[in-house]
């Protein structure tokens, strides 16, 4: 037996690694079957070169759990390790690396907190042995066990197979690893997609048996296997159906509705790249969705918290992105700074506007009916990144409220003609709303203008943004300003009215409102339009949103509105004006600022009664 000292410095990383990784504890069941995976995966190449003759014969990578003997073993047939081996890789190679990464632990936020490796077992162990045995011709197996302190021995065993159990004798630290139903957690969380299968005992699976009502339902053992080998982004897309694909998403989320769509990343050049991107229903929502993609480094899990690693915008999708060039045992701040990460992340950027370039060319039909759902996410990519805007500028849709699809270019276009006013912008009317502001909507289109659906979340800030960035357009909604100013045009409306009534009609309306603080405007509108009607200024109602959405303080505040009183309609202008009675004159103009209000959903409670009270009043006359 050979017995012998770490390395003098091993006083301090025992307790380090116990102290500064406890909340992480949990990864070490990843290192240790990594460390199998990747003692299998040489041998394969090994095999594969003819370097190994024998069989491979089954690669399983066995967990045991012993409650009793208060023991957990990862066994893998793997290339194993001669005695001098073990010196090198346990006691030299492991030990300077767990070093290494608790320096800059000590200092930094790891990702993944890979690199800690084989020493991560004494996170959870009080004593560990390794019993290998080397694939090579006639090699002894050795065992080599450590008690946590830098003392260690090695001696000769005997061992049937080649490869590598490495037990750990679970401590008091660790005692929620001898649970079997924590064992099952960690594997489903950092197992789920290893390259070589991993078995955990057995399971109880039920199975019916028999036809008709001589069917029974009985319990059959079967092998626990945790892993899919062979997960969906590793194929070729050109192996996959979309059934595949779907098939994968719900692998990855449960009972999830099915995605919209997906794109299959896959390079080797200048960096290695694979991955599924998966378009989730969006819902009209930026918030609930985000942090599902999952990094993984090899099929090995790392971390599903990828902000550093892809644009924000992109976080709203789902799926798997596997890439061995990202360094996973570097600190978060070096990693955004880190060029292999920049590199990812501009190509994840540029495919995905690709992909959806593509969609849109080859079937534009399919890209709208998709629109709702895609939405939110291209133009919450279009905003924060100029990268993408460039590219989404041509395939980023809008919609009106006869169900139609434009391109920006294309919409420009076609409202260039009647909505572009005397100081040649375009003027592009929306509505937030098509059933509250249904009225507005109506004679916009009477007026032969065409009108937006903007009804996303994000759309306030994506017409704002959209203002910036294309030459002369202005967003404005349908009821910030009467039909005849939504586009200001060179010529203006005559009054019926003289100037005089137009005064008194002015004076009777001041009456009617007594301490309503709106302001009043007389107008000549057509007289086919409503003969008072309310507006909201598209900038002061702007100012308000967005300082209701930063700190929401003004959240309460009332809607600023304006009344505007149609000078040409012939309520107005004949009816009102030629009334006898001073008091029935303002009892009328109420009536028709009421009827305004009404139009706008902005009548409720004792406004709303004393509506209808006047209503049947009238009604009695
Ligand atoms: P890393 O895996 O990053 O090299 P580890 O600390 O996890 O660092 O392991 C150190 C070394 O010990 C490995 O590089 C490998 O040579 C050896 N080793 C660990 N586990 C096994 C195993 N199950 N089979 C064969 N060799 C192993
Ligand atoms: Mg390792």
């Amino acid at each position: 037996m050979q017995k012998g000292q770490i390395d003098v410095k091993a006083h301090d990383i025992f307790p380090l690694i116990k102290k500064f990784l406890y909340s992480d504890q949990e990864i070490f069941l990843r290192e240790l079957i990594s460390n199998g995976i990747d003692a299998t995966t040489k041998l394969k190449v090994l095999a594969s070169k003819d370097e190994f003759k024998e069989e491979l014969g089954d690669l399983t990578i066995d967990i045991r759990l012993d409650e009793e003997a208060k023991t957990l073993t990862i066994s893998d047939r793997g290339v194993g390790m001669t005695g001098d081996e073990v010196i090198r890789y346990l006691n030299q190679v492991a030990f300077s690396s767990a070093q290494e990464f608790m320096e800059k632990y000590k200092s930094d936020d790891i990702i993944g907190h890979f690199g800690l490796g084989f020493y991560s077992a004494f996170m959870v162990a009080e004593k560990v042995e390794v019993v290998t045995k080397s694939y090579k011709d006639g090699s002894q197996a050795v065992k080599w066990t450590c008690e946590g302190q830098p003392d260690f021995t090695l001696e000769d065993v005997e061992k049937v197979d080649r490869g590598t159990d490495v037990i750990l004798h679970i401590g008091e630290e660790g005692k929620e690893y001898l649970k079997k139903a924590r064992i099952q957690e960690l594997l489903d969380k950092y197992s789920k997609f290893l390259p070589v299968l991993i078995r955990f005992g057995t399971k109880t699976e039920y199975i019916t048996e028999g036809e008709g009502k001589d069917s029974k339902q009985v319990e059959k053992e079967v092998e626990n296997i945790i892993n899919n080998p062979y997960p969906a982004w590793k194929k070729a897309p050109a192996d996959l159906t979309d059934d595949d694909y779907k098939a994968f998403y719900q692998e990855l989320y449960p009972y999830s509705p099915e995605p919209v769509f997906w794109i299959h990343l896959n390079m080797d050049y200048p960096f290695n790249l694979t991955g599924i991107l998966y378009f989730p229903k969006l819902n009209n929502s930026v918030e609930i969705q985000k942090n599902k993609i999952q990094l993984y480094s090899n099929q090995v899990f790392v971390t599903d918290d990828v902000k550093t690693i892809v644009p924000e915008f992109l976080t709203l999708l789902h799926g798997v992105i596997d890439s061995p060039d990202i360094p996973l045992n570097v600190s978060r701040s070096h990693l955004q700074s880190d060029s292999n990460v920049k590199k990812i992340t501009s190509y994840i950027t540029k495919k995905v506007g690709e992909k959806l370039a593509d969609i849109f060319k080859e079937n534009r039909k399919d890209f709208e009916e998709k629109w709702k759902d895609l939405s939110t996410f291209i133009k919450y990519g279009m905003i924060s990144e100029e990268k993408f805007y460039t590219k989404a500028e041509k395939f980023a849709l809008f919609q009106n409220v006869e169900g139609g699809f434009f391109t920006i270019d294309e919409y420009l276009e076609k409202i260039k003609d009647i909505q572009t006013n005397k100081h040649d912008r375009k003027i592009i009317i929306y509505t937030s709303n098509e059933k509250a502001q249904h009225a507005y909507v109506q004679s916009a289109k009477k007026e032969g203008y065409d009108v937006l659906v903007m009804d996303n979340i994000l759309d306030n800030h994506f017409m704002q943004h959209l203002e910036m960035k294309v030459d002369k357009i202005t967003f404005v909604r349908v009821d910030s300003e009467t039909i005849d100013k939504l586009v200001e045009k060179d010529t203006e409306r005559e009054s019926v009215l003289s100037e005089k009534n137009q005064e008194k009609v002015k004076e009777i309306f001041r009456n009617a409102l007594g301490d309503h603080k709106e302001k009043i405007e007389l107008k000549a509108m057509s007289p086919e339009d409503m003969p008072v009607v309310i507006t909201k200024p598209e900038f002061m109602r702007r100012m308000m949103e967005m300082q209701a959405m930063q700190g929401g303080q003004f959240a309460d505040f009332p809607e600023m509105y304006q009344i505007v009183v149609n000078t040409n309609h012939p309520l107005i202008a004949d009816k009102l004006i030629n009334m006898r009675n001073e008091e029935k004159k303002v009892h009328f103009a109420k009536y028709l600022q009421k009827l305004a209000l009404l139009n706008q959903n902005m009548l409720t409670g004792e406004e709303m009664s004393e509506f209808v009270h006047m209503s049947v009043d009238m009604l009695k006359q």
